[in-house]
């Protein structure tokens, strides 16, 4: 899932400053579960900014709405497609891909970003997530044991460890963090699968990144 989290209140304020009828907009898939975006924080942030300008006396007429899935034309298109007319400004608590959805529909009103989206993870236990993939568009968890050490390497290194190894398998770069190389030895040990772990591989072809990615289903 993508894990995104929100702007600071101010920087957001700063982003709206001008506008007096807006439109903010969650979206009920991945920062929902990540708590960033979903139907609860969009009342927040809406009851933050009500309050922020009944403080300074400015003017702000806020309508709600939370799309199923913002990267969805088509549900944006349903939920939306009555409101976005009657705001100058429209506020998406999606991720990047769900305000560039947005702002394709609504070109002639500015989309705004109400979160920083971080990364594609999983959700560790509640209220924390963490990184698992760095869609580097060359994906080799087969020979990994399934741990990604481009994302959960420090260095990102394919060849590892990397000599800096703290006891107890932490990562020299981050003692917090444990060392993905000393993860993929003891994952591909339960595996018997260790030869894995003398093998050599190549400096990745990160050529096979194309941007913008674009893939299409190979039976549409
Ligand atoms: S190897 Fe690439 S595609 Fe596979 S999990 Fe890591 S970053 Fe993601
Ligand atoms: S200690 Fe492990 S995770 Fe940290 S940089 Fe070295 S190989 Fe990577």
């Amino acid at each position: 899932m993508i894990i995104a989290e929100r702007k600071p209140l101010e920087e957001i304020r700063n982003m709206l400053a001008g506008y007096k009828r807006i439109l903010v907009v969650g979206c009920g898939t991945c920062v929902t579960i990540c708590w960033a975006g979903g139907e609860k924080e969009v009342g927040i942030l809406s009851s933050q900014l009500r309050l922020a300008s009944s403080k300074d006396g400015s003017e702000l007429s806020i309508m709600e709405a939370v799309v199923e899935r913002q990267c969805e034309k088509e549900m944006v298109i349903e939920e939306l497609g009555d409101k976005a007319p009657g705001v100058e400004a429209i506020l998406s608590l999606g991720c990047g891909a769900g305000v560039q959805t947005m702002a394709e529909l609504f070109e002639e009103k500015p989309v705004l970003p109400a979160l920083n989206t971080t990364f594609i993870g999983m959700p560790e236990k509640e209220g924390l997530w963490v990184e698992m993939c760095g869609a580097c568009g060359d994906c080799f968890l087969d020979r990994t044991g399934g741990i990604c050490p481009v994302v959960r390497c420090a260095k990102g290194l394919l060849n590892g460890p990397c000599g800096g190894t703290r006891k107890g398998g932490k990562c020299e770069i981050d003692p917090d963090k444990d060392c993905a190389w000393v993860l993929i030895y003891h994952r591909l040990e339960r595996q018997g699968r260790l030869d894995l772990m003398r093998k050599y591989y190549e400096p990745k072809n990160y050529r096979a990144v194309k941007r913008p990615g674009k893939i299409e289903a190979l039976e549409a």
